[in-house]
């Protein structure tokens, strides 16, 4: 069997020009301007890379954005006092913390204080805990999660019954992945770095997310076949080839699995893509909360 390749790309590129009109239609009718404030404290290479994607991004589907960088030894107080300004900013319906924090700044408390209608990332321990909750809605669900389902759905647009496989239990994909799932009604197994007989366990998911971060973790003799595989892990190998001398993979050996899965996403170009196109739909829904008075 040679999987169906799941494109992110193309994906991704629908959801931005979906919003990217419904931005235009609101302005046109004399609504605001969707605004995302992205907050970065200190100078992680990595952290600045995605937050100028980010930025960059919403600028191509209408949403104005503001960017906030504070330097590594900002204090917490100091963090604090920006969000809590920029909960009562009007122009700003969204605000991101670019995570990780620094050492020594309190991650929780931070996240905390965002208000509720404004955590496009969803991480704000209210939104994560009626995740959780059977007859709860969060107002918002963290956006890589969230593609996620985007693309599990699209595959399979029931996913009632069906085994699930978790491989992570990170609160940024893999756990909240796993609440999604059983809200979908799937039947699901998180494993993590104590789990016994991995590949065992892996051999019975219906549908598979990866996102451990362990670079082609999961062989293709651990997938059933026909199975649909989603692979979150970004990985970097050496690959002298390449002129950045080295090269970005999944979680998933992609090659041999694409022999047995029935779907696949490829890295890069698969759930990557994704995780910025639901941050700019979050950032629409924000407003979209702000008009109708939400706070
Ligand atoms: P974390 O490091 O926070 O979590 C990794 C999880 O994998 C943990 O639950 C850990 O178990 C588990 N794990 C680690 N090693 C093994 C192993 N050998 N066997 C089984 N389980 C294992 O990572 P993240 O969730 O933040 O990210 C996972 C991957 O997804 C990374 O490659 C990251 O770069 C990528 N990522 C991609 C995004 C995108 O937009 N595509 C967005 C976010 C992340 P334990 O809990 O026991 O430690």
């Amino acid at each position: 069997m040679t999987a169906q390749v799941i494109d992110g790309k193309l994906l991704a590129d629908q959801i931005r020009a979906e919003v990217a009109l419904k931005v235009q239609e609101r302005v046109k009718a004399g609504k605001s301007r969707p605004g995302l404030a992205t907050v970065l404290v200190g100078e992680n290479p990595a952290s600045q890379s995605y937050v100028k994607s980010k930025q960059k991004a919403c600028a191509e589907v209408g949403i104005e954005s503001f960017g906030f960088d504070l330097p590594a030894s900002a204090s917490q107080q100091e963090v604090e006092k920006l969000v809590a300004d920029l909960n009562r900013d009007p122009k700003v319906n969204g605000i991101l913390v670019q995570l990780p924090l620094p050492t020594g700044l309190d991650e929780e408390s931070v996240l905390s204080l965002i208000s509720l209608a404004k955590d496009v990332d969803g991480f704000h321990p209210v939104n994560i805990g009626r995740l959780a909750q059977k007859g709860r809605e969060p107002l918002f669900v963290p956006c890589t999660p969230a593609g996620v389902m985007y693309m599990l759905e699209k595959q399979r647009p029931s996913l009632e019954g069906v085994n699930a496989v978790v491989l992570g239990r990170s609160n940024i994909v893999g756990m909240p992945v796993a609440l999604l799932l059983i809200r979908a009604n799937a039947t699901v197994t998180v494993c993590h770095s104590r789990t016994r007989n991995l590949p065992e366990v892996v051999r019975q998911a219906d549908v598979l997310v990866a996102a451990v971060g362990r670079a082609e973790m999961v062989k293709g003799s651990w997938i059933k076949p026909g199975a649909v595989v989603i692979d979150v892990g970004i990985n970097r190998v050496e690959d002298a080839s390449k002129p950045r001398g080295y090269r970005l993979v999944g979680d998933v050996a992609y090659k041999e699995a694409a022999e047995v899965a029935g779907a696949i996403t490829p890295v890069p170009g698969g759930v990557g893509p994704m995780t910025i196109a639901m941050l700019l739909r979050n950032t629409l829904h924000a407003a979209e909360l702000t008009d109708k008075g939400v706070s």
